[in-house]
């Protein structure tokens, strides 16, 4: 099916992979029993799957599953829905949630994910309800030129404005040409923050769940459903873990003060929740896997990138620099040929609302949107650089990268 060159060439990057292979499984076996131990302790039971409707009062399945999630992640709460409708929501909720008038939201990792900027208040029309219309007060820390958190500049920030009431990091790298912090890194911040200030500590959780043995550390801690944490199996829907009183007061924002997470009908979605955080540790297992095997692949066929097939990771995204709009538009067709669903389109870049260039993306996933099935896209611009992730198994993550480098390559 494959040429033999090509099949010869990805024998030699598995072998390469050995080693992160060996490593991403070890993760998977520990987070693995992590998940099991919580399903037993919450005794879960197929009366937990039963369908709720109106109010949703009372919704055993409902409240086990939020328990799971507060026990997998360490944490004292959890609101886990599938009525929030991604990521960007879990996060407004978080946001809205935790920060009041005359209070100043403190971003430590440069300037949050794109979508956030109309939310804080940073874009978009005065007047349309963001956090800078409700008088929250924004400001942020650049990385260091390492891409590291500046803790100086944090402890002064802190030091001299005590209306910063959210330290905000994003954990993974997004769609920035930076590093993605470990959970180490954060869980340093979090103490540096909780030893000096009443501040909360909020993490952009998204692409991070499961790639390391623990999860940060902080005060609220935020993913999609269709993401890491559903292992790609969740339909929609999103998380907010964290302490007590700060996933309340999000649960406030998320329904109505007074009512918070004792509300919501499940209409059947809480089966498929609870059986994608079983299978989540193994799957982002395999989406780890596909993008070490493509940094291996793309590095051997020459192109820049970034991390390294050998590099620990704490994100599930790769970026590989082409060099050309032609190969990233061939890497792009590539994947989009490989996937399980519509196999047979071919991306064509497009002038996408908000980007100043043209963007193409492939994407040929069971659940709109989901990008823990493997997907790339990236801007027509130089260096002409893709940003993939995901693969809900290994063997079918190969076949797309093969697929995308014999496009390239012939
Ligand atoms: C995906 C993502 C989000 C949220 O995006 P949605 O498409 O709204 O789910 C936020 N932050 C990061 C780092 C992400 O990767």
């Amino acid at each position: 099916m494959f040429p033999e060159k090509l099949l010869s060439l990805a024998d030699e990057c598995e072998r390469d992979c050995a080693v992160q292979f060996a490593r991403i499984a070890d993760i998977s076996r520990f987070n693995t029993e992590r998940v099991m131990e919580a399903f037993s302790s919450n005794r879960i039971s197929e009366r937990h799957f039963t369908p709720t409707s109106g109010y949703g009062y009372n919704d055993e399945g409902r409240e086990a599953c939020e328990k799971l999630y507060a026990d997998i992640f360490g944490t004292e709460s959890a609101l886990v829905r599938h009525s929030i409708l991604n990521g960007t929501h879990a996060l407004t909720i978080g946001l809205f949630g935790l920060l009041r008038t005359g209070d100043t939201l403190l971003s430590v990792t440069g300037k949050p994910y794109d979508t956030l900027d109309g939310v804080i208040g940073i874009s978009g029309a005065p007047g349309n309800g963001s956090l800078i219309d409700y008088g929250i007060k924004y400001r942020q820390i650049e990385l260091t030129a390492e891409s590291r958190v500046d803790l100086r500049a944090v402890r002064e920030a802190l030091a001299e404005d005590d209306s910063i009431k959210v330290v905000y990091l994003q954990r993974s790298k997004g769609y920035a040409s930076r590093r993605t912090l470990t959970v180490a890194e954060i869980n340093e911040v979090t103490s540096l923050v909780h030893s000096c200030s009443n501040a909360f500590v909020m993490v952009d959780n998204c692409y991070g769940a499961f790639t390391e043995k623990a999860e940060p550390e902080a005060d609220l801690l935020v993913g999609s459903l269709i993401k890491n944490a559903g292992g790609g199996i969740a339909e929609s829907g999103a998380y907010l873990v964290g302490t007590e009183k700060a996933v309340e007061y999000a649960s406030y924002r998320y329904s109505a003060v007074g009512i918070g997470g004792e509300a919501g009908a499940t209409l059947g979605q809480t089966k498929s929740i609870i059986k994608g955080l079983f299978f989540a540790p193994h799957v982002v297992g395999e989406a780890l896997k596909t993008a070490v095997f493509a940094a291996s692949l793309f590095g051997r066929l020459g192109f820049d990138v970034f991390p390294s097939y050998d590099e620990p990771r704490s994100d599930i995204i790769q970026t590989l620099i082409f060099g050309s709009a032609d190969a990233l538009i061939k890497f792009c067709r590539g994947i989009q040929s490989g996937s399980p669903i519509d196999s047979y389109v071919a991306p064509v870049p497009w002038a996408m609302p908000g980007y100043d260039d043209e963007v193409i993306m492939a994407a040929g996933a069971f659940t709109q949107g989901s990008s823990i099935e493997l997907s790339a896209d990236g801007p027509l611009r130089p260096p002409y650089t893709a940003y993939m992730q995901g693969g809900l198994t290994f063997e079918s993550g190969r076949y797309c990268i093969l697929k995308a480098a014999q496009l390239i390559t012939e």
